[in-house]
């Protein structure tokens, strides 16, 4: 049995850490945030000392730097699924074209059931309940749009208090950390080692070697840890899970950093497609006011989902996204972003904003999809902005207007600046040798052992919010590696 290290405990990483162990493989996930299994550590709080030891921003400094395209990503043990909204969708038929041959809705809802069982998954309780989701439905219902429909969610007896950006202090989303990671440790083969940072991977006789960092001196911002002493893991295979922007950027790393005497370098693939080509799946956000008043801070983080082909229009709670919304903001009549005539604007903030998130196929006209790479030991992203889906602004903006209210334009608006915390692709899988990662079994070309299993092998956006797609990814992969089907079966 082989002893396997897993870097990164995400979506990706942990599915491989529960297949692994499950399977007889000894398994150290390393990660570079924190462990917050500790309940005394989780806080309802937006306290920024407290939600930067859970979030990792690209460009960290974003408000001083105001680049046009900000990516935020969550790190702990459990990765994104401490900090995500739950919400689990299937992607569409039409996602998958030019995705590498087999790659299907019809094969992959095997794997999406499989996912949706383990996370409970089901669609949220009276969620139509809520004055937020009347006034969406109603604004979808007034502009000749779908009818929304509950979000399924990875959640058991949610209150929908809206508080699970920060984690869920309740215990109620079932994150990879209740799930999956909790499955590979009761095998008894898991070990955790949260606060490390893998600088490389490099081949040590006919061994795997990952280099590290310690993260644990820093009070938050793990992913910026770039110096100190370095340490070593030892293993047969490797499986890089660190998600769409950090896994370019550690494959960069382990092919061109300088290696101390007695390492070899892992062996050469092409780079052309590694860090490039990453899509935001939309994210952009409107916001605006809505005559009556519908307490948008009420409820789950986004509860429902308008079907629209390409994109999907979710209602999302006002207090996460008031930042995102509130920052540069504009109205009708007021220019400036400050003063007593805006500050009276958001006087109704929480009782009026209706905000919709937009999640979809990017649009035509592409500016330029986000890039990565590492600048001496970190990640970094270009500052490339990407075309929201094809009319999705317009119906996003419709549910405020169809109902007599009044549109806030955003930094998109205003500057072009787009948001994203749905990154996919990085290091896309494919069937020919300038994709660095093989769409069979997730390997790495030419590097027997070393597989990259996140969100950074999706070869486009699954025009949904991607986790489901990035956990079905997963289960399939582990499955061809584990032997259980052979390389090209799919499962009906
Ligand atoms: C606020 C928020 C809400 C979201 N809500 C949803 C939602 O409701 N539904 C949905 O589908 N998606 C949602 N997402 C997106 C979702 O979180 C990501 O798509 C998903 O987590 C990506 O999975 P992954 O396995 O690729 O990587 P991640 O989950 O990002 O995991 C990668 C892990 O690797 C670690 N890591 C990175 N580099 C290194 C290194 N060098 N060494 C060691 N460890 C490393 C990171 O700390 C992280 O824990 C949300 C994201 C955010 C931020
Ligand atoms: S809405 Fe509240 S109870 Fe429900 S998962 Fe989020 S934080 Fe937990």
């Amino acid at each position: 049995m082989a002893h396997v290290i897993v870097i990164g405990s995400g979506f990706g990483g942990s599915i491989a850490a529960k297949r692994l162990t499950e399977a007889g493989h000894t398994v150290a996930i390393l990660e570079l945030g924190e462990d917050m299994r500790d309940p005394a550590k989780l806080e309802q709080s937006q306290d920024t000392k407290y939600i930067l030891r859970l979030f990792r921003d690209y460009p960290v400094d974003y408000l001083q730097a105001k680049p046009k395209v900000v990516v935020t990503q969550g790190m702990g043990f459990g990765g994104g699924s401490l900090v995500y909204s739950g919400i689990h969708l299937r992607a569409p038929s039409s996602a998958f074209s030019g995705w590498p041959s087999g790659y299907t809705r019809a094969n992959l809802d095997h794997y999406y059931g499989r996912v949706e069982q383990r996370l409970g998954v089901a669609p949220l309780p009276d969620a139509s309940s809520y004055p937020r989701s009347q006034a969406f439905a109603a604004g979808a219902s007034a502009a000749g749009l779908p009818a929304p429909v509950a979000n399924p969610v990875a959640m058991t007896g949610c209150t929908k208090c809206g508080w699970c950006i920060p984690i869920c202090k309740w215990g109620k989303k079932n994150t990879m950390q209740h799930t999956y990671l909790q499955d590979a440790l009761n095998t008894g083969r898991l070990s955790v080692w949260t606060n490390r940072k893998a600088k490389y991977i490099a081949k040590y006789g006919t061994k795997y070697r990952v280099v590290y960092w310690k993260t644990d001196s820093a009070v938050d911002n793990y992913h910026m840890v770039n110096s100190g002493s370095l340490y070593y893991q030892e293993a047969d295979w490797v499986v890089v899970a660190c998600g769409a922007i950090e896994t370019p950027a550690l494959l960069e790393r382990s092919r061109y950093d300088s290696l101390p005497s007695g390492y070899t370098r892992i062996a050469s693939f092409d780079m052309s497609n590694v860090g490039n080509g990453i899509d935001g799946t939309g994210d952009f956000i409107q916001g605006g006011f809505v005559p009556q008043q519908m307490d948008g801070f009420k409820g789950a983080v986004m509860m429902n989902h308008i079907d629209m082909g390409d994109y999907v229009l979710e209602d999302i709670g006002a207090i996460p996204v008031g930042p995102a919304v509130k920052l540069e903001s504009s109205f009708q009549g007021i220019s400036k972003t400050w003063g007593l005539a805006y500050k009276q604007k958001f006087k109704d903030y929480g009782r009026h904003m209706l905000a919709v998130g937009v999640m979809g196929k990017q649009g035509n006209g592409t500016l330029g999809n986000i890039q990565a790479w590492d600048d001496d030991g970190n990640a970094a992203v270009s500052n490339t902005a990407y075309q929201p889906p094809t009319g999705s602004l317009e119906a996003a903006r419709s549910i405020i207007t169809a109902q007599g209210g009044e549109i806030a334009d955003t930094p998109w608006e205003r500057s072009g600046t787009a948001a994203t915390v749905h990154p996919v692709g990085g290091c896309k899988m494919g069937s020919s040798s300038s994709y660095a990662v093989q769409s069979t079994d997730l390997q790495v070309r030419n590097n027997p052992g070393l597989f990259v299993i996140d969100g950074s092998v999706l070869p486009g956006s699954p025009f949904r919010n991607p986790s489901h797609t990035i956990a079905a990814v997963a289960e399939r992969a582990m499955d061809v590696i584990l032997g259980v089907h052979p390389y090209w079966y799919w499962p009906s």
